[in-house]
């Protein structure tokens, strides 16, 4: 399977995609990943994005191409990936379609997880996430135990520096100007699924699957 998750930030691209991999053994490739991996590392790579991401904007398309082409030709892609975070402009997408071309890969679907911008807000500001293991929490709906102490690891817990109100602002705007005119380019290539992103965890899993079966 071989499929692109869509959405604005704090969609629940993530959470989708974990449901997704615990039935399906494909790659998850996150580009927010990747990017967050490598500025945990100091890479060059990390040191370059850095400033675009804690200001909510999106880094060259460039860079995000090269790494994501390289991504997409290691072995565990093989079977199938998840594509979360990317493409997230129409240069992208249009890179990804010749990428996708030259490896001989037709794309499965690409599936609009619809949420309004007032539902990130609210999910951003309160997310928070362990720095050691990963781990998300929301200091509502999910808070520690002990304040900033990781339940499972004991890391420190932390709030994104680009979950801060302003800068969720500011990815949303971006998110209409240069992402959204993607779901209209995917239309048009008839692989589109527009799935409500309040429909619970496996939402984006139960379409997947009706669709199997249908
Ligand atoms: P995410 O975790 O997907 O929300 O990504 C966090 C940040 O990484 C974004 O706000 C961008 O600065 C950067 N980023 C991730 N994916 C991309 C992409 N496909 N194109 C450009 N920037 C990206």
């Amino acid at each position: 399977m071989r499929i692109i998750l869509v959405g604005a930030p704090g969609a629940g691209k993530g959470t989708q995609a974990e449901a997704i991999k615990a039935k399906y053994p494909i790659a998850h490739v996150s580009t927010g990943d990747i990017l967050r991996a490598n500025v945990k590392a100091g890479t060059e790579l990390g040191k370059n994005a850095k400033n675009y991401m804690d200001a909510g904007k999106l880094v060259p398309d460039e860079v995000i191409i090269a790494m994501v082409e390289s991504r997409l030709q290691e072995p565990d892609c093989k079977e199938g990936f998840m594509l979360d975070g990317f493409p997230r402009t129409t240069p992208q997408a249009e890179a990804l379609d010749k990428m996708l071309e030259k490896l001989g890969i037709v794309l499965d679907a690409v599936v609009y997880l619809d949420v309004d911008d007032e539902v990130v807000v609210k999910r951003l500001t309160t997310r928070r996430g362990c720095k050691a293991c990963g781990e998300i929490y929301n200091t509502v709906f999910k808070p520690t135990k002990k304040e900033g102490v990781c339940d499972k690891c004991g890391g420190e817990v932390v709030q994104r520096d680009d979950d801060k109100e302003e800068v969720i602002r500011k990815r949303l705007s971006v998110f209409h100007e240069q992402t959204a005119p993607l779901i209209d380019y995917y239309k048009k290539q008839a692989l589109l699924a527009t799935v409500d992103a309040s429909g619970g965890k496996d939402a984006v899993l139960r379409l997947l699957e009706q669709r199997k079966a249908g």
